[in-house]
């Protein structure tokens, strides 16, 4: 079984204290690999050597910088492919949407990379004599990153490029549900030429090891990605510093259909916004608010496509929806199903673990539930509906 150390000062290195954790093929329970977990003296090590490289690489010119960023940008797209079929294997989503996830690493680098040459500051009147006025972009200094499992790829890579263009230092903590991703893409910006110490990699969870990087006074800035609830904790922490924070939470998304919609084109939305990425996305839609004069049409229309939606392992040509996650993920959605039951939803398609499928499948799942909504003024008055 393949091992994936931690990535400290340019080298990949064991954990300190040799512990590793389980990472599982959400579609078939196969471990895929043994991943090293850091201890804290690990996380100490990594914010160190992210701070012993600052220097030099804050002063290198961004035009060099960037040179790596595109070599990196040409590395992924080569590896495009095969990078897809290892996400679809550690994190469960069809091939096509793998493809894309890697894709958005792709064109973010191409990005970052191009702003090495854009990093334009701004300059202004001054109202005092002989004064001149001006701006200039600086890095921050090092830098936590903490990812989610989602999109395991793009994520990280739109938070390590932009900051390394910009001459700041790194540390990464990706999710446990999909370290190997963003260790790909730390292994391709290593080959890259990215010099020692400049972006750092530790694997481990949320609680130790993403807790250490929040506390650590040396770093400057975090910038996460992931639920309402740590976001939360992550800022209230590292706001007793005064560290930067870029939060990017949890969503909740309704799709309005009105009754002059065109069906077919509002049914399309819906299954892609509701059963892409197997529905785990921040930007996944969770309800649909209906007219009610087309609501009885669209919700048969929608359970008779919805009906058509093939689970299975995403490397299968054949498959539309993939596994969840893990199997804390596949409990809570059952319990939701059961909540919404139990406050008055009807069950309209699903609603429970697919079996015999050896992973963590749901069935997709449609409810339904009447009421009369008021919506706000901004919308027009005759808007007196029912959502489904
Ligand atoms: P999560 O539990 O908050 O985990 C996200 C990351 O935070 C993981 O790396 C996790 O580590 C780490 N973490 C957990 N507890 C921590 C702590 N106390 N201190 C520091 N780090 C900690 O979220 P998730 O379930 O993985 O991610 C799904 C969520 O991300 C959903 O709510 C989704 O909507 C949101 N999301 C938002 C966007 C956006 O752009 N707004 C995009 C994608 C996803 P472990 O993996 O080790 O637990």
């Amino acid at each position: 079984m393949q091992e994936y150390k931690l990535f400290i000062n340019g080298e990949w290195l064991e954990s300190s204290d040799g512990e590793t954790f389980d990472d599982i093929n959400p579609a078939t329970l196969e471990l895929i690999g043994k991943i090293h977990k850091a201890s804290d003296e690990d996380v100490k090590s990594a914010i160190d050597s992210a701070e012993e490289a600052f220097d030099s690489w804050s002063s290198t010119p961004a035009p060099q910088r960037a040179k790596i960023l595109f070599r990196a940008a040409r590395m992924l797209e080569e590896r495009k492919e095969e990078l897809a079929r290892l996400m679809t294997t550690e994190m469960g989503k069809v091939l096509k949407e793998a493809q894309g996830d890697v894709q958005e690493a792709i064109d973010i680098a191409y990005y970052a990379a191009g702003e090495g040459r854009r990093l334009l500051g701004e300059t202004t009147p001054s109202e005092l004599p002989d004064k001149f006025a001006m701006t200039v972009r600086r890095p921050i200094g090092v830098v936590g990153l903490i990812t989610p499992w989602n999109f395991p790829l793009a994520i990280p890579a739109w938070k390590i490029m932009p900051a390394l263009i910009a001459g700041n230092t790194l540390v990464l903590k990706p999710a446990s549900d999909t370290p190997i991703m963003a260790i790909e893409l730390v292994k391709i910006l290593a080959d890259a030429g990215l010099p020692k110490g400049v972006l750092n990699l530790v694997t481990g969870g949320g609680d130790i090891v993403g807790s250490a990087i929040v506390h650590n006074k040396k770093i400057r800035a975090v910038s996460f990605t992931g639920s309402l609830e740590t976001g939360k904790w992550i800022l209230g922490e590292a706001g007793k510093e005064m560290k930067r924070v870029s939060l990017e939470l949890g969503g909740k998304n309704p799709i309005i259909v009105m009754d002059d919609a065109d069906l077919s084109l509002a049914i399309d939305g819906i299954i892609w916004g509701a059963f892409g990425t197997t529905g785990q996305r921040c930007t996944a839609a969770s309800r649909v608010i209906a007219h009610e004069k087309i609501l009885p049409a669209l919700l048969k229309k929608l359970i008779e496509r919805t009906k058509k939606l093939r689970l299975g392992n995403g490397l299968d040509e054949n498959t539309d929806v993939g596994p969840v996650i893990n199997n804390s993920q596949l409990q809570k959605i059952a319990k939701y199903a059961g909540l919404g039951k139990s406050e008055g939803a009807e069950l309209a398609l699903g609603g429970r673990i697919a079996h015999p499928l050896p992973g963590y499948f749901f069935e997709p799942t449609h409810g339904k539930r009447y009421s009369a909504l008021s919506f706000p003024c901004s919308l027009p008055a005759t808007l007196k509906k029912r959502y489904g």
